[in-house]
């Protein structure tokens, strides 16, 4: 709950701030905004990240601090946990060994944490740790704000999903009146990029697919193609959309392979199809409309099983593609 995130932080002093690995903008820039908040309150923080932060981001206030380590290496009073489903995610080994503050807006994380701050209506983390700003008396700088605003415009699809509210545009305009310039965080964010992403996007919708329906389309990428686009992990991130993007395809999955037979499963969707629900048919999770999981197996047979998911998710009669 809010009221014991802001009681701790008031009581204790000594604190560590980590997200998932392969961190995204949600988990770094709530994240880098909580240190800020911190930092202004004169505690002694530090943010740790498993996975190094994407270039795009590295524009950001304060993410030159940041440490990459593989594991925490001191005791904290407490480690906030930015938007992770469970305490593995953030794949810092001894975090079972410390007080953990949980805070999240995915409905399908559980209250893992010795604190739990889960609000399923935030579009973003960053629209959490605003109200924490205004919990804790905190004054919004500069800095903080252009976090948040990165962690909510990245988390809502530049305000495109349906995650966007009232309540998101509302925050957002208020982090303009504190010193956010839209236009510049979108051109590091968007306009930023390195060949080998446009490379490996141009390769990776040429194997764009549909079913019968027309409803559900699918892309892929392999280690080979990663290769030939001299692409960075990073660099596949976002494509699924794209496929999402022709008219009558309601839901999306992009298989892409990690290591021979394993591969990562984004999944995207419009409207009520629910792709968490699809993703956690595999142990994976998410939103209603962007999820994702990882299945070991043939390609054919991992794609098969996925896209009978979204076909049930649907409601499309499952034929054989
Ligand atoms: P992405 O496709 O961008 O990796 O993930 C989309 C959404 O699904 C994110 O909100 C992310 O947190 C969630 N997600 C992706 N993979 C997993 C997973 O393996 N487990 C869980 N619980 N959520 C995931
Ligand atoms: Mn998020």
């Amino acid at each position: 709950m809010l009221g014991q995130v802001v009681e701790l932080i008031e009581k204790k002093s000594c604190f560590a701030i980590t997200s998932h690995m392969r961190p995204d903008g949600d988990g770094i820039g709530s994240g880098l905004a909580l240190y800020w908040m911190l930092l202004s309150l004169g505690k002694d923080v530090e943010v740790v990240l498993h996975d190094r932060i994407p270039p795009a981001y590295c524009v950001l206030p304060g993410s030159d601090d940041v440490l990459i380590q593989a594991d925490l290496e001191k005791e904290y009073d407490a480690v906030f946990l930015m938007e992770c489903s469970d305490v593995e995610r953030p794949g810092l080994a001894s975090l079972k060994k410390q007080f953990v503050v949980n805070i999240d807006h995915h409905s399908t994380t559980e209250d893992f944490g010795d604190v739990n701050w889960i609000d399923p209506t935030a579009g973003a983390v960053g629209e959490m740790i605003y109200n924490l700003t205004k919990a804790l008396g905190v004054e919004v700088t500069k800095e903080i704000a252009e976090c948040i605003y990165t962690a909510i415009l990245t988390d809502t699809g530049s305000f495109h999903f349906s995650n966007t509210t009232e309540r998101t545009l509302k925050i957002a305009s208020e982090l303009v009146r504190f010193g956010v310039e839209p236009a510049r965080i979108s051109q590091a964010l968007f306009y930023s990029y390195p060949f080998s992403r446009i490379k490996l996007l141009g390769l990776v919708l040429s194997t764009i697919q549909r079913d019968e329906s027309g409803k559900i389309a699918w892309v892929k990428v392999d280690q080979e193609t990663m290769y030939e686009a001299d692409a960075s992990e990073e660099d596949s991130d976002g494509i699924v959309n794209h496929a999402l993007s022709v008219d009558e395809v309601v839901a999306v999955a992009f298989f892409k392979e990690l290591s021979p037979h394993v591969y990562r499963i984004s999944l995207r969707s419009k409207g009520k199809t629910n792709v968490a629900k699809v993703a956690e048919l595999f142990g994976g999770g998410g939103h209603r409309n962007a999820a994702g999981c990882r299945i070991a197996g043939d390609f054919e047979e991992v794609r098969q099983r996925v896209i009978e998911g979204l076909q049930s998710a649907v409601g499309v009669t499952p034929v054989a593609v």
